[in-house]
C-alpha cells in the first residue's frame, strides 16, 4: 500500500520495502519471519529495537502439548484466570493454534529447554496442566 506523503516524510521510510512491519516485540518479529522469502520485509520500532513487552516476557510461553493436555484444558484454565475479561473467540483461537506455532518455532530454531529429548514443560499460575515452555528466562 503507498504510503501517504506526510506520513512517509515524518519517518524516512525507504522506499524499497514491499511490506512494512511496525513493532519489533514477538509479534511483529513472527509476522515478519512468517512472511515470503521473496518480500522486502522493512521492520520500523519505536526508540530502541527491545522497547516493549516480549524482552520482559521471561516465564514462557503456554501450548497444550502435553499427553496429557488438550486445547480445551487450556481454554477453561484462560478464560477462568482470566476473570471475564478475555475474549472467547480469541482464546480459543489461541489455545487452537499454539500447538502449532511452537512446533513452527521450534522448526525455525528457537532453542527452548528440553527434558531429555523432550521439550520441558512447567506447571505454572493458572494451569492446570503442565505447559509453559521457556528457554532460560530469556523466552520472550
Ligand atoms: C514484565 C512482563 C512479563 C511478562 N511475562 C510473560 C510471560 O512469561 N509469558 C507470556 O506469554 N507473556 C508474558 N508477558 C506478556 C508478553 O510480554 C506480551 O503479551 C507480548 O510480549 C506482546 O508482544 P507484542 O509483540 O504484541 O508487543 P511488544 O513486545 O510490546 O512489542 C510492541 C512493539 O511495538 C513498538 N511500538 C509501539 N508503539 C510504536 C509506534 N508508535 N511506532 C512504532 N513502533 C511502536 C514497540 O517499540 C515494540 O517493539 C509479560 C509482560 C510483561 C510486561
Amino acid at each position: 500500500m503507498p504510503f501517504h506523503n506526510s506520513f512517509r516524510l515524518a519517518i524516512d521510510i525507504p522506499p524499497h520495502f514491499d511490506i512494512i512491519v511496525v513493532g519489533s516485540g514477538a509479534a511483529g518479529l513472527y509476522a515478519a519471519l512468517c512472511l515470503p522469502d521473496h518480500l522486502r520485509v522493512g521492520l520500523i520500532t519505536k526508540d530502541a529495537i527491545h522497547t516493549g513487552s516480549s524482552n520482559w516476557a521471561q516465564g514462557g510461553i503456554a501450548a497444550a502439548i502435553d499427553p496429557s493436555d488438550t486445547p480445551t484444558l487450556h481454554l477453561e484454565d484462560t478464560l477462568s484466570a482470566g476473570v471475564g475479561l478475555c475474549d472467547p473467540e480469541s482464546v480459543k483461537f489461541l489455545v487452537e493454534n499454539a500447538p502449532a506455532a511452537i512446533a513452527h518455532l521450534v522448526e525455525m530454531g528457537v532453542a527452548f529447554d528440553r527434558k531429555g529429548e523432550k521439550l520441558a514443560m512447567t506447571l505454572e499460575a493458572a494451569h492446570s496442566r503442565p505447559r509453559v515452555l521457556h528457554s532460560a528466562d530469556t523466552t520472550g
